[in-house]
């Protein structure tokens, strides 16, 4: 790489080269010159002895002359000395930067020769500018939502810290209003993104009309909003004054909603829930008083009569047990608290085809929280992304220990997959990834998926699904018959493998209805050439009938309740087909 300054251009560095030999030179010189200051001052001397008067004078004048002349040269040569020492270390500096600019420029992916020597400053404070205005962007960036230019939910929560520590001086109180747009999913996939994009601008237009000077308008993301609404103004600021002030406004804000909305080529009715929660002064954490307003919109929305709810520990006693809940089941999963129990699926000979993997929290004063309930949590708290992420990676570290322990490359993993997780845009990329880093090889994995996950069927989710099934991955229509549509799923979802619901394999000796769906499944999947997998074997009467009605692949606990990875690695490992749980 070309360096961006040449080197000291050579007549500079020849010249100072003499001058280094020229300094001792100059020593010489001073020397020489006190000689005939000496000599000059002799022959004064013998002249005043001849000459006359006059004649010294002049005699004195002239070399009074020649001193000076002399002083000034050696001043002049001294000056030209201390320069040539400045200029040298300038030039030094000047390559040491020109060296780091070279660096910074290949390493901003810029070509350093296309910078002229003479256009270095200006291209430096180009260069700076730039950089200031890129700091600047990926400031405003961070901080700005993209499509409503709203600030995003990280400015909010700056925010409402800063409004915290004013409200502790006690200058201010304030409330949070969480507002989510009902049935934003369904207006989305009816009319598409485009219109989706129209509908939340046109929502934020609306709010952004109704807030007053000194509140607090952002986008969270997705169909969430929130206001941070100032107090500050109310004369009597009990807590029920406060409350009743926030609750109006959000009424207010409710009725900016009543008109149709014109989304260019639709108008479609847009239609609201808040949730109002005044924020306790003392309170410290801006995630917890979102969160609040978070369950507040919550019973909004499942409100009859109204769509706007205040948060109120009290009424929302319900609500804020299961807030609570949810909040340690958040701790839960950033601290590694959940764990992963793994449950065998056999065959006809009762021999391990492989596992399910099935979440298990043990709460710290709750006890066993079953999957279901936790799981159905955090699809209300929308947090199934990072928790569904969490349980996928844990089914891959433990299904790795176990085919290690029982030395069975064969074995295969299935994993359940919620409603919510298939909804979302990326997560066939973070399933692969995670699958590619783990070194599992994806046509090991069967996706267990239930009926009310496929019912609500978007483009996103035929997008995740058909990425996953083209990367190998296999996918199961799991508690199968529960649903209504059942069979129709069948044609569309295309699973490799169903499971019959545990219901239908508990009742079969009591319930000949029970008995006659499973013959129907049975008979259908062997025409469809479908994998059949019966959950819920509790005993081996059980196993032998659904054995004879030609069903393959068995679960339940008469093989083995779900077990943690060490003890199933010794039950497998001792005896690799047991006869009795
Ligand atoms: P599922 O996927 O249908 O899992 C089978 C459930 O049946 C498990 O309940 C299992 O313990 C239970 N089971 C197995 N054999 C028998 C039996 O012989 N008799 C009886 N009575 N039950 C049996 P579990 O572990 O409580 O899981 C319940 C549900 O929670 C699962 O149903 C699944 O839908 C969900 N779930 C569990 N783990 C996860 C997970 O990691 N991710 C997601 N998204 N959902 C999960
Ligand atoms: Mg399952
Ligand atoms: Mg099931």
């Amino acid at each position: 790489m070309r360096p961006l300054l040449p080197a000291v251009p050579k007549p500079l560095q020849s010249w100072w080269k003499q001058e280094r030999q020229d300094a001792p030179r100059s020593a010489r010189q001073r020397r020489m010159l006190l000689l005939l200051v000496v000599l000059t001052g002799l022959l004064i001397a013998l002249l005043a002895r001849h000459l006359g008067k006059e004649l010294l004078l002049l005699a004195l004048l002239l070399a009074g002359l020649l001193v000076s002349r002399i002083i000034l040269m050696l001043d002049r040569r001294r000056q030209l000395l201390v320069q040539a020492r400045q200029e040298r270390r300038t030039a030094g500096r000047i390559r040491q930067t020109s060296r780091d600019l070279d660096a910074m420029l290949q390493q901003l992916g810029m070509q350093p020769d296309s910078f002229e020597r003479g256009e270095i400053k200006f291209k430096m404070s180009q260069l700076t500018s730039r950089m200031e205005w890129l700091l600047q962007s990926a400031r405003s960036l961070a901080l700005l939502d993209a499509l409503t230019q709203l600030p995003n939910r990280r400015h909010f929560i700056e925010q409402v810290q800063i409004e915290l520590a004013r409200a502790k001086r006690g200058r201010k109180r304030f409330a949070v209003l969480f507002i989510d747009v009902d049935k934003f999913k369904a207006i989305n996939d009816t009319y598409g993104h485009a219109t989706g994009d129209r509908a939340l601008m046109a929502v934020s237009q609306r709010l952004k009309t109704t807030i007053r000077a000194g509140d607090f308008l952002s986008r969270l993301g997705g169909d969430e909003f929130a206001v941070l609404m100032d107090l500050s103004a109310i004369q009597n600021p009990s807590e029920q004054t406060l409350k009743a002030h926030a609750h109006l406004f959000a009424c207010r804000i409710m009725a900016m909603f009543e008109e149709l909305a014109d989304l260019g080529s639709v108008s479609i009715d847009i239609s609201i829930s808040i949730g109002v929660s005044v924020v306790d002064p003392d309170s410290s954490d801006p995630e917890a008083i979102l969160r609040q307003s978070d369950v507040a919109m919550d019973l909004a929305k499942h409100q009859q009569h109204a769509r706007v709810a205040v948060f109120d520990v009290a009424t929302t006693k319900g609500s804020y047990d299961d807030y609570q809940l949810y909040a340690d089941l958040r701790d839960a999963v950033r601290s590694g608290g959940l764990s992963m129990a793994f449950q065998p699926v056999v065959d006809g000979e009762q021999g391990l085809r492989g596992v399910e993997a099935l979440a298990r929290w043990h709460h710290p004063s709750r006890g066993f929280i079953a999957p279901d309930v936790f799981i159905t949590m955090a699809e209300r708290y929308r947090m199934m992304r990072e928790l569904g992420d969490y349980l996928f990676q844990a089914s891959l570290d433990g299904f790795l220990e176990l085919r290690q322990a029982l030395s069975n490359p064969a074995l295969r993993l299935s994993t359940n997959i919620s409603p919510s997780q298939l909804g979302d845009p990326q997560l066939q990329v973070r399933l692969l990834g995670m699958l590619e880093r783990s070194g599992v090889d994806p046509a090991l994995v069967t996706l267990e998926i239930t009926e009310v996950s496929i019912l609500e069927r978007t483009t996103t989710s035929e997008a995740n699904l058909q990425a996953l099934r083209q990367a190998g991955i296999e996918l199961s229509l799991d508690d199968f018959g529960t649903g209504y549509s059942s069979l129709n799923l069948i044609n569309t979802l295309q699973p490799n493998e169903i499971k019959i619901d545990r219901s239908f394999v508990l009742a079969l000796h009591d319930d000949p209805y029970a008995r006659q769906i499973v013959e129907v499944i049975a008979g259908m999947s062997t025409q469809m050439a479908l994998h059949l997998v019966a959950e819920g074997v509790e005993d081996e009467a059980t196993f032998r009938v659904l054995r004879e009605l030609g069903i393959q692949y068995f679960q339940g606990y008469w093989f083995s309740k779900p077990l943690p990875v060490a003890d199933l690695a010794a039950r497998y490992g001792a005896a690799p087909k047991p006869t009795s749980p």
